[in-house]
């Protein structure tokens, strides 16, 4: 019998991509082969966000892409929008299958054979998301440079704006043992860096059937910088509630460990952040940023930000540019705020216009842009270590130095997964570091 093939497309965040391979692989063990979206495969697996905007209009491009490549394809629809209008998915042309969050890793069993309904709407296999309490590992595996490892799924916040505790269900975590073991599998095969990701991945620990507290954040961190093999460990993001001294400090003078951090903000206004539901304000917030400065000077801080939340008023948002403008952080991500059903937020007052949210998005992104050149220019001169990874675009490929320094350098496949010592030298006008061998100038852009 001729081998089936299955190909994937991805929607959303890093963690989904990481639960994309790990599906990938469970498909593999059952014998299917892999293929890219564009090649005709036999079954096509969609995994969706929920926080993407305009959630349903993408699913729906996606999945006629995919038929488009193979009108008799079975597809399928994963992921955080599934878990949340399963039904409706369902009715979309062309899907045969849609899964929720407890039924995505068993989906090879679920499906069996891949037959598709004779008539009506696609098969919905979801189960209420409380039921979804089980951790499942996962990582994605690109170029084998640098790899999303999932050690934490789910959250117990209400952050009035967000649907993730719903599509994703409560908190829940790998054990330190079983990261470390993850870990040094990864070593094995050359995985040279880790990005460690979760959805509040500050809050790794809680584990079982009934998510007690057996470790924290900390104890994982401090395990992961003894594994020999890896070079670099990166946190992808931790709310700064949970981003603890003992944490900041650890890194500052960890062996593995990439001088980096990603904390959430979402905005600078103490006002905003309340109607939010967010756990601290933004003295605790300047309090990190303070920290991590005094005892790494060197560390790159990015900020998410959300604008145009209901009942941010211009003196609000100017609150929050202010408070960023003097702020020590290197980059801001920033997104117009966007309502989501059954969350809090679209049913406080103060609706602010589209145009208005736009318009602070430019603001806030040009700021980011100045952040992140002021935070290049400091590092031009010195050196660093790169490490390379396998895009080519242009003839010119990338790599990131340990904080998050992004170097442009004429592609050299020799170069690829490869750590290499540098000197900085200037930013380019699209804010990209341009580097050069110690001793001889070769990297030019
Ligand atoms: S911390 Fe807030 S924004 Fe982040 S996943 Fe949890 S509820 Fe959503």
């Amino acid at each position: 019998m001729e081998t089936r093939k299955v190909a994937f497309y991805t929607l959303g965040c890093k963690l989904n991509f990481s639960e994309t391979s790990a599906i990938g692989r469970q498909f593999e063990e059952y014998g299917f082969e892999k293929v890219a979206f564009e090649d005709a495969a036999d079954i096509y697996v969609i995994n969706t966000c929920s926080v993407t905007d305009h959630a349903d209009r993408k699913c729906r491009k996606v999945v006629k892409e995919a038929l488009k490549h193979n009108p008799e394809a079975f597809v399928t629809i994963v992921g955080c929008y599934a878990q949340l209008k399963p039904q409706e998915i369902a009715e979309i042309p062309g899907v045969h299958a849609v899964l929720g969050a407890a039924e995505k890793f068993r989906l090879v069993e679920t499906l069996a054979g891949f037959e598709k309904p004779t008539t009506g709407p696609g098969r919905v296999y979801a189960s209420p998301i409380s039921e979804a309490t089980e951790f499942h590992a996962a990582h994605s595996y690109g170029d084998r440079t640098r790899t999303f490892l999932k050690v934490q799924d789910g959250c117990d916040y209400s952050c009035s704006f967000c649907t993730i505790p719903l599509a994703r269900g409560h908190s829940r975590s790998d054990s330190v043992q079983s990261v470390v073991e993850r870990v040094e599998k990864l070593a094995a095969t050359g995985v040279k860096e880790i990005v460690l990701t979760g959805v509040n991945l500050g809050d790794f620990g809680l584990q079982g059937p009934e998510r007690e507290r057996r470790e924290n954040f900390y104890d994982l961190v401090q395990a992961l910088d003894e594994v020999e093999g890896i070079n670099r460990f990166r946190i992808s993001s931790c709310e700064p509630n949970l981003l603890s001294d003992e944490i900041i400090r650890f890194v500052a003078q960890s062996k593995r460990f990439a001088p980096h951090f990603h904390i959430p903000l979402q905005s600078g206004s103490n006002k905003v952040l309340g109607l939010m539901r967010r756990r601290y304000r933004r003295e605790l917030y300047q309090e990190r940023v303070r920290l991590i400065k005094e005892v790494m000077p060197h560390a790159c801080i990015g900020v998410d930000v959300i604008v145009g939340f209901p009942g941010e008023t211009e003196a609000d948002f100017l609150d929050t540019y202010q408070f960023l403008n003097e702020l020590d952080v290197s980059y801001l991500h920033v997104f117009p705020y966007s309502e989501r059903a059954n969350t809090l937020a679209p049913t406080l007052p103060g609706r602010v216009q589209d145009r208005t949210r736009h318009e602070r998005t430019t603001q806030l992104r040009s700021l980011s842009e100045k952040k992140k050149r002021f935070f290049y220019e400091q590092h031009a001169g010195q050196e660093a270590e790169v490490l390379f990874e396998d895009d080519v675009t242009n003839g010119q490929m990338e790599g990131f130095t340990p904080n998050y320094i992004r170097v442009t350098a004429k592609y050299d496949p020799l170069l690829v997964g490869e750590l290499k010592r540098l000197r900085l030298t200037a930013v380019t006008s699209q804010n990209l570091m341009e580097a050069e061998e110690l001793g001889i100038e070769v990297f030019q852009h």
